[in-house]
Order: structure tokens, then C-alpha cells, then sequence
């Protein structure tokens, strides 16, 4: 059935939606040179703009713009591609899209794009998940950090390692045959100290990717505190001059009850509980439900109290129903502000008695002292040790294969008595590490990553 080995021409708006000076339809497929001579007239040079008219079906002008034909396998896909950009109305791109399927094209799945690109050999899985974490991130440092593992940095450290672990299993393998010299094998191929250097590699490799995942997860932050105690003194000061670039990661709609700021690129999502209240309304009950979905997620509580008001250590009954909801094992942190009208000095007092101790952390939100404090304490929460330009912007399902690849490395070294388990170990932790690049990936695994994506991407 040729039909099937040749894939489908598929298309799709590949800017956001809503009005821009300019506005892209891109288009993929085995030959689209056909394609373009329907549309514009004419073939347009391979890599060379071209501006024309793209024209319907009675050659009447849907719009003119600039035509770009990036011919296989030299492209995004490695594919035959074009760019078709236009005028950035919204109308005017949905006629283009569907004179792009009048032509024969089908309106491209999440992640399509970006798909082929991977089967077509152009990116590795993990490149093809950062191009979404770069369209995704929330900070400055967490698309930096995708577009080092967009550009292979991340792939080719995993390669190194794989690399190391391929000529281990080698030596062993070949060693195999001859059961008598095993022992003595292991001496002489130097097997152990270099199995440690590749625990070693990936031990370093997961530290980072820790730090990554924190980079695009970040931190929920629960704040609790009555009216006036300083609530929003204190986010202004903890976002400081970053405010102006924070977004909120889930995008759209800005929910009143949730925030984001960021400490040294990390995103901190912080929950004002202050909008936690009884209400018949149904549009806000659903807001706060969700609210109560995220306070139970949480990772701190910042408690906010007034340190000039007469009963600072009362705890209010909106904040009790909240502890009641809250998992067990989160840290709590009381921050007691206005110490500028208490004349107290800002400082961290570590209350004796609670399990894992209390902090207590003393600072004025309005002068701007003790907002250090605050920070620090929440970095050390979050885990973060900044590595700056080696952190890794991992998922979830990376730390999962590196930790695999991890046990597999430390049980290879407790069979250094046989060899066999020992090169079977080897073979588990390669296989892991190969799920990051997608070379040990299931069809299934891909379907879920790839539909994450935005469409035309
Ligand atoms: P929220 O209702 O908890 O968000 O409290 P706000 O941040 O809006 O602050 C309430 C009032 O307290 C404002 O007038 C702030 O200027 C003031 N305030 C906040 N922090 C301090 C502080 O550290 N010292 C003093 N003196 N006033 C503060
Ligand atoms: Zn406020």
C-alpha cells in the first residue's frame, strides 16, 4: 500500500490565535511543491522568501505575504515544508488554513509538527520535549535552560553516558566466553573504577536534572494571613524587579487567587487564601475549589502575622480549616512582619519542640528587611543549590529513566561476582537512559508526550 509509506500533508496556524502584524500557516508533507504552484502561482526557490498572493481556487487573493518552501530533508521535519505568512487576523488565517486543506492537506494534531521531526531522525525525544518547555517556560532561566537541551546538550551528556556503558558491555560481554578469567577480568579491564565514573557521571547528571525540574515545576507556596498583615507588601518584595517577566505558567485566564513569582529563576505559585471564603456563587465556589486542590499540593506555608497587632500568636479560624487540609509533612514557616512598629531586629528563630522545629522568621515587607531571610528559607525548601548554566530543565519522566539507570549502575556493582547479572545490569541502565532520547521509547509514551504540545508545533 504506497499510501501508507508516503505520510499525509498536514497543516496548520502555527501563531498564537488572536490578531498580530503577522500570522503563519505552516504546512508538511512528502513533496509540496505541487502545493505551493496552486497557491501562489508558482514554485517558490528553496530557502529564498518569496512574496505573493495566495490565491483560492478561482485564483482570487485570500491574502499576500511572503511564501517560504523548505524542500526534505533539510527542514524542521525533514520533510517538505512550507511557511505561508500572512496577515495576523484571525479570519484571514482560518481561510488560509482551509485553502490548505481544499489543497489536500489534513489540520495537523498537537505536536505533529514536532513529531516527524523526531521519526525523521531531525531532533531526539528529549530535544523534541524541549521545544514544548521552551514555548512553556515561565522564567528567563527555565527557557534557558530549554534551549541548551533543545540544542543536544542534555542528549549528549546521556550519550557520553551510554556511550561509556556500551564499551563496559563490551569488554564484559566478550568476557563471557571464557568463564575462567572472570575474576581476574574484572582487575584487569579496570571494570569497577570505571562503573564509578559512570555512577559518577549520572549521579551528576541527576542532581542537575533535580534542579531543572524545579526550575519548571517550581514551588507552591501557601500564604496564609488575616486582612492587613502585609500579604502583598511581601510578594512585591519577593518578586522584586523579576516581576515584570513572570507569566502564569498555566497561561490564559489570571486567577485572583494564585500567583507567580520567581527567586532566582525557581517559580514560586503562591496561594493567597485570602480569597478563600463561603460564597454561593458558582463560577467562584469552582475557583476556590481548585484553590483547595492546589493548597493541598502544597510544598510551604508562609504564615503571615502582624507583629504590632496585640495577638500575634492566636491562630485564626480561616487558617485552622486550612491546616486541617493540609498533608502532613509540609514545612511551615511564621513570618512576623512590622517588626519596624514592634521594634524588633529582623532575624530567624528556629522554635524548639515542633517536630523538625518551627521557623519563625522576623521582617518588615514594607522596609524591605529580613525579605533575604524569606528567600533563603524558601530556596532551601525548594532543594535549590544553583548550578547556573548546568542545570538541566528535566521532566518528571527523565529523573524516572535516570533514577532506573542509577539502581541498575549500583546493582551491577554489587554482581561484581558474576558477570553475567553484572552485564545484565549494564543492558537495564542503557535501556533506561535510552528512554530519554527515545531510542527505548513506546508507541503509547510518544502519543502522550506529542498531544502536550500546542497545534502547529
Ligand atoms: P494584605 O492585606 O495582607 O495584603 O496587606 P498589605 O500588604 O496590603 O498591607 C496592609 C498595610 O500594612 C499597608 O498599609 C502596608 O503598607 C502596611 N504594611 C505592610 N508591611 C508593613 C511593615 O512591615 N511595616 C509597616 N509599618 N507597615 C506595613
Ligand atoms: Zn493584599
Amino acid at each position: 500500500n504506497p499510501a501508507a509509506r508516503t505520510p499525509d500533508v498536514i497543516a496548520a496556524i502555527a501563531t498564537a490565535p488572536g490578531r498580530g502584524g503577522i500570522g503563519v500557516v505552516r504546512v508538511s508533507g512528502a513533496s509540496l511543491s505541487e502545493f505551493a504552484a496552486a497557491l501562489c502561482g508558482r514554485v517558490p526557490q528553496p530557502r529564498r522568501a518569496m512574496f505573493s498572493a495566495f490565491v483560492d481556487a478561482a485564483g482570487e487573493a485570500i491574502d499576500e505575504g511572503i511564501l517560504l518552501h523548505f524542500p526534505a530533508p533539510a527542514s524542521f521535519t525533514g520533510e517538505d515544508v512550507l511557511e505561508l505568512q500572512g496577515h495576523g487576523g484571525p479570519v484571514v488565517m482560518q481561510m488560509l488554513l482551509a485553502r490548505c486543506l481544499e489543497l489536500g492537506a489534513r489540520l495537523a494534531e498537537p505536536g505533529e509538527f514536532t513529531r516527524r521531526a523526531f521519526l525523521n531522525g531531525k531532533l531526539d525525544l528529549a530535544q523534541a520535549e524541549s521545544v514544548a518547555d521552551l514555548i512553556e517556560a515561565s522564567t528567563a532561566a527555565a527557557a534557558r535552560s530549554a534551549v541548551r537541551s533543545l540544542s543536544g546538550r542534555f542528549s549528549e551528556e546521556i550519550h557520553r553516558i551510554v556511550d561509556a556503558l556500551i564499551d563496559l558491555r563490551m569488554l564484559v560481554e566478550a568476557t563471557l566466553d571464557f568463564p575462567e578469567e572472570e575474576i581476574e577480568f574484572l582487575e584487569r579491564a579496570r571494570a569497577m573504577p570505571r562503573l564509578e565514573e559512570i555512577r559518577d557521571k549520572l549521579e551528576s547528571v541527576l542532581d542537575r536534572a533535580r534542579q531543572g525540574a524545579l526550575l519548571r515545576s517550581g514551588l507552591n507556596v501557601v500564604l496564609v494571613g488575616e486582612p492587613n498583615v502585609g500579604k502583598s507588601s511581601l510578594l512585591n518584595q519577593l518578586a522584586g524587579e523579576d516581576r515584570a517577566i513572570v507569566t502564569d505558567i498555566a497561561g490564559t485566564t489570571r486567577d485572583a487567587l494564585r500567583e507567580t513569582i520567581q527567586i532566582e529563576g525557581i517559580p514560586l505559585h503562591i496561594i493567597d487564601t485570602a480569597g478563600l471564603r463561603e460564597t454561593a456563587d458558582t463560577v467562584e465556589r469552582i475557583g476556590i475549589e481548585r484553590t483547595w486542590r492546589e493548597i493541598e499540593r502544597a510544598d510551604v506555608i508562609l504564615r503571615l502575622v502582624d507583629a504590632s497587632a496585640a495577638a500575634t500568636d492566636t491562630t485564626p479560624e480561616a487558617s485552622e480549616s486550612i491546616d486541617a487540609r493540609l498533608p502532613r509533612g509540609v514545612e511551615r514557616i511564621t513570618v512576623v512582619n512590622k517588626i519596624d512598629l514592634a521594634g524588633l531586629a529582623a532575624g530567624r528563630i528556629e522554635e524548639p519542640g515542633e517536630p523538625g522545629g518551627r521557623i519563625r522568621l522576623q521582617v518588615s515587607a514594607k522596609r524591605g528587611t529580613g525579605i533575604d531571610l524569606v528567600r533563603a528559607e524558601l530556596l532551601r525548601i525548594a532543594g535549590w543549590h544553583a548550578h547556573g548554566e548546568d542545570v538541566i530543565l528535566a521532566r518528571e519522566r527523565h529523573l524516572h529513566a535516570l533514577r532506573a539507570a542509577l539502581a541498575h549502575i549500583e546493582s551491577a556493582a554489587a554482581q561484581s561476582a558474576a558477570l553475567e547479572l553484572f552485564a545484565e545490569e549494564l543492558r537495564l541502565a542503557q535501556e533506561s537512559l535510552g528512554e530519554i532520547t527515545g531510542e527505548f521509547t513506546a508507541d503509547d509514551l510518544l502519543g502522550v508526550i506529542f498531544s502536550r504540545f500546542c497545534i502547529g508545533k
